[in-house]
């Protein structure tokens, strides 16, 4: 039997067009046409007010911990179920993380938790919307309001995914904080090997996120010939990609609603097929939570606890099928245990313990999601057997 793997990077077929025409026009570094491109793609869509790619979301992230001016003491709340790039960015700049818990019913952060939180020395909160689920954005959005705190939102997973609040505006994730962060890393469902991208919806921060991008050089401006010359007027770092890396991404923009689509497709033929063992009780399906749409990032289940999920993940193995699983606990992790305030945060520790993640790509077939569905069957056919 073939081995099917986590995951696959789709390719539209342009790729290597783009890349060629990138090379062609003279211009490589940075900010080159497929950057524009790439800019106006998602500006318009979305209605983001200013987008810049980045070389990664880890370092999108980063520009939002300098341009929030987070200081040494300051505090930053965020899930604990989440990837490292999203604390190690406040890290840098000397920040503690506050971590929260997850929900009971979903990995996404307990937005109930987050007032008891808040110190006079918290600066910003950072939803991570898990598998392109939305946190409750307007519970967020009120308390940082009430308690004057900037929201980043970590969209590295949430492209193409949208939020209902109790306004009925329909809003895609990364518009509502102050500023988001995605990711186009191979992983993603939009991708160009490496890649990401700082949105900025509070426009105060427009002007110094392009500095901070320029190594904070106000070259962006010269470019623009609204400065005569440019020099070194704040501090920063090398952020921007290359237009070769835009010129692959603009190529998977192009295919964005098919790759969706068919996405969308594959979540919810393993949803429908592993329904029956979810009305069993044996295993928790994913869920979208109240205003959120779905992207089809991921699709996980839930096992009962650790034992059960390394027995499954032994299982599928064994016929072929890599299934994995994702974040451990970071209040728990070697570098954070000890700087951790010494809270438990059960929700986390059980998803870290039982959330087990499928294979999700553009060209998993019907009939890989059927074997890989009837795999699961037969080991909680097998273990029920047996106990
Ligand atoms: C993928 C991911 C990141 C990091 O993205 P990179 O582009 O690899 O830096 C950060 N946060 C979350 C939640 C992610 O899933």
């Amino acid at each position: 039997m073939n081995i099917i793997g986590f995951n696959k990077p789709y390719l539209t077929g342009k790729e290597t067009t783009y890349i060629t025409d990138a090379v062609n026009s003279g211009k490589i570094s940075g900010d080159g046409i497929f950057t524009k491109k790439c800019h106006a793609y998602f500006e318009e869509k979305y209605g983001f007010k200013k987008c810049l790619l980045t070389t990664s979301c880890t370092d999108a992230l980063e520009m939002a911990a300098i341009l929030i001016n987070i200081q040494p003491g300051d505090e930053v709340i965020m899930p604990s179920f989440t990837f490292v790039s999203t604390s190690n960015a406040f890290i840098l700049r000397g920040a503690t993380i506050v971590f929260a818990d997850s929900n009971a019913t979903h990995p996404g952060m307990d937005e109930d938790s987050i007032e008891s939180l808040i110190t006079p020395k918290t600066k910003a909160i950072v939803p991570v919307h898990y598998a392109g689920v939305s946190c409750n954005m307007d519970k967020i959005m009120a308390i940082a309001h009430k308690h004057n705190l900037y929201v980043i939102e970590d969209a590295a997973q949430a492209i193409d995914a949208y939020y209902t609040g109790i306004d009925g505006i329909k809003k895609p994730l990364g518009s509502i904080g102050h500023l988001s962060a995605f990711s186009f890393h191979e992983t993603k469902n939009i991708m160009c090997g490496e890649g990401g991208m700082l949105v900025i919806n509070d426009e105060q921060f427009i002007k110094r996120a392009e500095i901070i991008r320029e190594k904070g050089t106000n070259r962006s401006s010269f470019f623009r010939g609204e400065v005569d010359k440019y020099g070194w007027v704040d501090i920063g770092s090398s952020f921007l990609p290359s237009d070769i890396i835009a010129a692959f991404l603009y190529a998977q923009l192009e295919h964005l609603e098919e790759i969706q689509q068919k996405r969308l497709t594959i979540w919810n033929t393993y949803y429908n097929l592993l329904s029956p063992l979810a009305q069993k009780g044996y295993i928790k399906l994913p869920l979208i939570t109240t205003g959120a749409t779905n992207n089809a990032h991921m699709f996980y289940i839930v096992c009962k606890n650790l034992e059960e999920r390394t027995a499954l993940i032994t299982h599928l193995k064994e016929k072929n099928i890599n299934a994995v699983f994702h974040y451990l606990s970071l209040h728990k992790s070697p570098f954070y245990e000890h700087k951790h305030d010494g809270r438990e945060l059960p929700m986390t520790d059980f998803y870290s313990d039982a959330l087990l993640r499928l294979p999700m790509y553009y060209e998993l077939s019907l009939g890989d999601i059927v074997r890989i569905s009837d795999t699961i069957k037969e080991y909680f056919n097998e273990s029920i057997n047996i106990k």
